[in-house]
C-alpha cells in the first residue's frame, strides 16, 4: 500500500480546491464531551484532517450596501457549507482512501441543537454525534476561535467555513496557533452584533478549553439570540421582517430565547403561509424567508454584521489579514435599523 504523509494530504487538498488543510492527532480532541467525540464516530481514528474554504469578501457586499441578501445564504453559508466546501473535502477523502486508509468526511452539524437519542448498541452514546468543528480546527492548527466564537485565521480573518475528515492514517499534526495571536480582543464584535449575543470581555462570560499546553478562551455567546437574529427574527438586521410584519415587536436585546425556541419560531415563520389578502398577495408570512427556504433549504439573514463584517474590517485595518485588497471594505456609513425596523442611521 502506498505511503501517505501529511504533506501529501495537504497538497491534495489544495489541488482539490480547498484553501487550507490542517491536521490534528486524535489525542488533541480526547477532552471533548462524549456526544462530540470523533472517536465515537470512528473508534480507529488516529488523525483529524480539517478542511477550509474561504468566504469571498464580496459575498457580504450586498448586505453591507443594504440591497442584496441572497448571496449570504448561498455563497457565504448554506451552499458554501453544503456544496462548495464539501466538494474538496469529498475529493480529499477519496485521495486518502486511494492510499488504503479509511476516510470519514463529517458534515459539520450543530451540536448544541442536536437532541441526544437512545443508543442503538449497549454501552455506546446515542445518535447523533457532532464534533465541535471549530475546536477541531483549533486542534489542527488552522487558527483560533475569536472572542465572537467565529473561527479566525491569519489568511482570511473571520471569512471561512470548515469541514472534517477522520482517518486511521497516522499523519504528522500541525503546530497549534498561540492563543490570541489572531483575535485582538478589540470587542468590535460584541459592540456591533445586531443580535446583542456576544458578551463584552468586561462581563466575564467566557468559554475556556485546553489543548496540550495552550488555553483558548472566547465569549460565551448567547446562542438563542444569535440563532434568532441569524434566522431573521430581529428587525435590527432584517428589513424583510420589518416590511412583512410591521406590528411585531420582538426586541431581541431584551428577549430571553433559547436556541431551540429560536429555531422553532424562525422556521415556523419562514415556512408559514396564510390566507391571501390584497395587502399580502403572496400569502407567505415573510416572503423573502419562504423564497430562500424553498430554493436553498435555508435562510440566513443577519449578514454577520458584528462577528464577521465588523471583525473583518477591524482585522484588515490592523493589518492582521494576509488576504489583502486594494480597497477598504466599508465605503459608506453603516446602515442601522432599530427593533421596530425603523432606519436610525444611514
Ligand atoms: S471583532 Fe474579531 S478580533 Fe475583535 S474581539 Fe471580536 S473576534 Fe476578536
Amino acid at each position: 500500500m502506498a505511503e501517505l504523509t501529511g504533506q501529501q494530504v495537504k497538497e491534495a487538498g489544495l489541488a482539490a480546491g480547498l484553501d487550507a488543510v490542517g491536521i490534528a492527532n486524535i489525542e488533541r480532541l480526547k477532552g471533548a464531551p462524549e456526544q462530540m467525540q470523533v472517536a465515537n464516530i470512528f473508534p480507529e481514528c488516529k488523525s483529524v484532517v480539517m478542511t477550509l474554504r474561504r468566504i469571498p469578501r464580496g459575498v457580504y457586499r450586498g448586505i453591507e450596501e443594504g440591497t442584496h441578501w441572497s448571496n449570504y445564504t448561498f455563497y457565504g453559508y448554506n451552499r458554501l457549507n453544503s456544496f462548495f466546501r464539501p466538494l474538496g473535502t469529498y475529493r480529499l477523502a477519496c485521495f486518502i482512501e486511494d492510499h488504503g486508509w479509511e476516510a470519514v468526511p463529517v458534515y459539520p452539524g450543530v451540536p448544541e441543537a442536536t437532541p441526544t437519542r437512545a443508543p442503538v448498541r449497549e454501552g455506546q452514546v446515542g445518535a447523533d454525534v457532532f464534533p465541535a468543528i471549530r475546536i477541531a480546527a483549533v486542534a489542527a492548527g488552522l487558527g483560533e476561535c475569536g472572542w465572537s466564537k467565529v473561527f479566525l485565521t491569519r489568511r482570511f480573518g473571520p471569512r471561512q467555513r470548515l469541514g472534517m475528515i477522520l482517518t486511521d492514517a497516522e499523519l504528522e499534526p500541525d503546530p497549534l496557533v498561540e492563543p490570541n495571536s489572531i483575535c485582538t480582543l478589540c470587542m468590535a464584535c460584541a459592540q456591533t452584533c445586531g443580535g446583542h449575543a456576544i458578551p463584552h470581555i468586561k462581563e466575564n462570560k467566557h468559554v475556556e478549553i485546553q489543548i496540550e499546553d495552550k488555553t483558548y478562551r472566547w465569549g460565551d455567546v448567547d446562542m438563542g439570540k444569535c440563532t434568532a437574529t441569524h434566522h431573521g427574527l430581529n428587525k435590527e438586521v432584517s428589513p424583510f421582517l420589518a416590511r412583512d410584519c410591521p406590528g411585531l415587536r420582538l426586541n431581541i436585546a431584551e428577549q430571553e430565547i433559547s436556541e431551540e425556541e429560536a429555531y422553532k419560531l424562525a422556521y415556523t415563520i419562514a415556512g408559514g403561509t396564510w390566507r391571501k389578502t390584497d395587502e399580502f398577495p403572496t400569502g407567505h408570512v415573510v416572503d423573502y424567508y419562504k423564497t430562500m427556504l424553498q430554493s436553498t433549504g435555508y435562510f440566513a439573514v443577519c449578514g454577520a454584521n458584528g462577528c464577521i463584517r465588523e471583525c473583518m474590517i477591524r482585522m484588515e485595518k490592523a493589518g492582521k489579514v494576509e488576504n489583502e485588497f486594494h480597497e477598504e471594505f466599508r465605503k459608506k456609513p453603516k446602515w442601522q435599523l432599530n427593533y421596530k425596523g425603523e432606519v436610525v442611521s444611514e
